[in-house]
């Protein structure tokens, strides 16, 4: 492949000149203005920020990147899909709230935000990955796959298992509805916080697995039958469901996803028990 041009800047201003200003300029360098974005929808790929951290791009930088959008007659909107964790952000009302608090919003961006795996990170397209070593098939935010054009506007950071964040996990983890996420860390299977299980039933009616039962009134998955959908994450009000991805690192060292365990008959069996 060949090597990509890098446009970068820093983050000294002259008077008159914002940073915000400095990011037009760098993002017309490095050529903007010869997509063809006449009346095209244009994906602002962004992390919108937990609730209460700053680690986060100012909504100001969105608005400069979607103002030159608009110039060249493209219709930007900003988007993330839903976590599979429980945070601030777990589904789209959450994650809409989530990010108006921390200041997007159609006034401070001039865009809207649509969150792309929808309303409980089900809505998914799945897209072939002709050489994937590990997964042929990707399950991508349908908003993301929807638009015409994609920009990955994302901030750098430190991150406990990759090492760093940056656009290729903007993209490549961001981009993953729940089922994507639950893919990539498809070494484990979620499993339920028995002290926060309410009993009132709605994971398994969303489980499609038949991998919900109940002991008591405490849901139990069943890691056989699991397939790691993660569609009961999203559908528990209680937060009482996660995927810890505790068992991420095999023997050998390598992460394994779903599509491999499949390969190579289930080198590891969740134990759903362990943590509760
Ligand atoms: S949805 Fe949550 S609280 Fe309700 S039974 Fe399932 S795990 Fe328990
Ligand atoms: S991850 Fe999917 S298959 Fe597994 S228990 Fe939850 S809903 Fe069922």
């Amino acid at each position: 492949m060949e090597k990509s041009k890098v446009y970068f800047t820093d983050f000294r201003t002259g008077l008159g000149v914002s940073l915000t200003v400095k990011l037009q300029k760098l993002i017309r360098m490095a050529g903007i203005g010869t997509i063809d974005m006449d009346n095209k929808f244009v994906a602002i790929k962004m992390h919108f920020g937990e609730l209460g951290n700053l680690a986060y791009l100012r909504p100001n930088y969105a608005k400069a990147v979607a103002d030159v959008i608009k110039e060249n007659g493209g219709l930007p909107f900003l988007t993330d899909c839903n976590t599979l964790y429980p945070g601030s952000r777990k589904h789209a009302l959450e994650h809409m709230d989530c990010a108006n608090i921390n200041g997007f919003n159609t006034v401070t961006t001039g865009c809207q935000i649509i969150i792309a795996d929808g309303l409980r990170g089900t809505d998914d397209i799945i897209v072939p990955v002709p050489n994937g070593e590990y997964c042929k098939e990707a399950y991508i935010g349908r908003a993301v796959m929807d638009a015409d054009i994609f920009i990955s506007l994302t901030h750098f950071k430190g991150h406990e298992a990759a090492g760093f964040g940056g656009a290729i996990k903007n993209i490549g983890m961001g981009c993953g509805s729940r089922a994507g996420k639950m893919q990539q860390h498809q070494s484990g299977h979620p499993h339920v916080i028995t002290d926060k299980c309410k009993g009132c039933r709605r994971c398994s009616k969303e489980c499609g697995s038949d991998a919900i039962s109940y002991e008591g009134k405490k849901a139990w998955i069943d890691p056989a039958k699991c397939k790691g959908c993660g569609r009961c994450i999203g559908a528990c009000a209680f937060d009482a469901i996660r995927n810890d991805n505790w068992d991420a690192r095999k023997k050998d060292g390598r992460v394994y996803c779903r599509c491999h365990q499949r390969k190579t008959e289930l080198p590891y069996q969740s134990d759903n028990r362990r943590i509760t």
